[in-house]
């Protein structure tokens, strides 16, 4: 299926486009319905015996560029383009667990995957138990005889920590669980977890496959059977589908997600490196530098640490707040993966769902800061870090 190498591929896309008037991009289908040529076609269609579109929240031709797109960077049979990440996330979950399965998850994850798993799904019936799953001996003890599933996202948001995904696809293979792996940290270019034998692949495309900071949206790649009862369970009945514009703009986007990778990870080592050496940083979590646990996973795992950063700043919650009010350049704001530089407080903002204890489970302290480093020159993003450093 997949014709071309990653580079090529992000910008060629699935198949040969044929336009009539020979367009360079494929056009937006910026419609909600489908006409049928008479009723016989419209039956057909709802039958599923003739192929074709019906209505935009089933299906699209933009988004369906997107989906293959996506399942073939993966390498996995099928997507699914859902409205935001999160959207991904439900999707990947209400799809397959029913009341009285459970789910493992870890336990430390984005804030708001965090909440659906902790506060909503019990809400259904839903059980699920929250592990390091650094710790293979605390993921085999949390397992039961209703385990239908496991979670988790490498490297894990906001501290970088990297997964063993061998570990966990096996893991996985071995108890019959469903896995499902966000990697919206990585993206394809830099990790496919399907390698690993991982069975679900969600993004929240908001991040660095958009990469414009101009769009939320999610996607879900899997075998063609899971992506087919996520269509017809979630999206078509809960409706996170994704508008044909946002998809339109994400394809576009995907056309430099290769040079965009390689110059965030360039950035974000130098970065990392700066930070690592500077009085006032008690601590960097960056898996592109050899202190860093996850470390040893670059190569095999992970083709590179990817953009994101997060360090501890000597001093006290007041004084990290007065860091991140200091600088100019690097914006205080949450996402990540855009060309712009992000900085924020998780604590406060990204991980506020959780409550201090759970905050402290997942290993984030108050003084952690995150920074999603952009495309900028890096020379102007370390220097201003250094003049926000200057000011406490
Ligand atoms: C942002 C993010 C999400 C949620 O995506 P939205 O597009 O904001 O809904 C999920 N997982 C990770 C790791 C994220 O960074």
């Amino acid at each position: 299926m997949k014709k071309y190498h990653d580079n090529t591929q992000c910008i060629h896309g699935p198949e040969h486009f044929e336009d009539p008037h020979g367009a360079l991009t494929a056009p937006l289908y910026q419609t909600s319905t489908f006409a049928f040529k008479d009723a016989a076609q419209g039956a057909a269609r709802f039958a599923g015996e003739e192929a074709g579109y019906i209505y935009t929240r089933l299906g699209n031709p933009t988004t369906r560029e997107l989906e293959q797109k996506l399942a073939q960077l993966e390498e996995m049979e099928d997507a699914a383009a859902t409205a935001t990440g999160m959207g991904a996330v439900s999707a990947s979950v209400l799809s397959f667990l029913q009341q009285g399965d459970h789910l493992i998850a870890s336990s430390a994850l984005y804030g708001c995957s965090f909440a659906l798993f902790a506060h909503m799904l019990p809400k259904f019936g839903i059980e699920v138990t929250f592990v390091d799953m650094t710790n293979e001996t605390e993921l085999k003890a949390a397992l039961k005889p209703n385990s239908k599933m496991i979670f988790a996202e490498t490297p894990i948001n906001p501290n970088m920590t990297v997964l063993d995904l061998k570990m966990l696809g096996d893991f996985a293979k071995q108890h019959q669980l469903i896995s499902v792996i966000d990697n919206t940290f990585m993206t394809p270019l830099l990790q496919k977890p399907k390698h690993f034998g991982i069975d679900i692949v969600i993004h929240s495309a908001t991040k660095y496959l958009n990469g414009h900071g101009d769009v939320v949206a999610g996607i879900v790649c899997g075998t063609k059977e899971h992506i087919e009862l996520i269509k017809l369970t979630v999206l078509k009945d809960i409706g996170a589908t994704i508008s044909p514009h946002d998809a339109w703009l994400i394809n576009r986007g995907l056309k430099t997600l290769a040079v965009r990778m390689a110059r965030h990870c360039e950035s974000a080592q130098k970065v990392a490196e700066y930070l690592e050496k500077h009085p006032k940083v008690s601590k960097v979590y960056y898996p592109g530098l050899a202190s860093h646990p996850g470390y040893k996973f670059l190569g095999e795992q992970m083709k590179g640490a990817g953009g994101v950063i997060a360090f501890e700043i000597v001093g006290s919650l007041q004084d990290g707040e007065a860091f991140i009010n200091a600088t100019e350049l690097c914006t205080l704001a949450v996402s990540l993966g855009d060309p712009e530089t992000l900085i924020q407080h998780p604590a406060s903002m990204t991980h506020s769902p959780y409550t201090p204890e759970e905050r402290q489970a997942a290993g984030i302290s108050d003084g952690l800061i995150r920074i999603s480093v952009g495309l900028e020159d890096v020379e102007d993003i370390i220097a201003d870090l250094e003049n926000a450093f200057r000011g406490f």
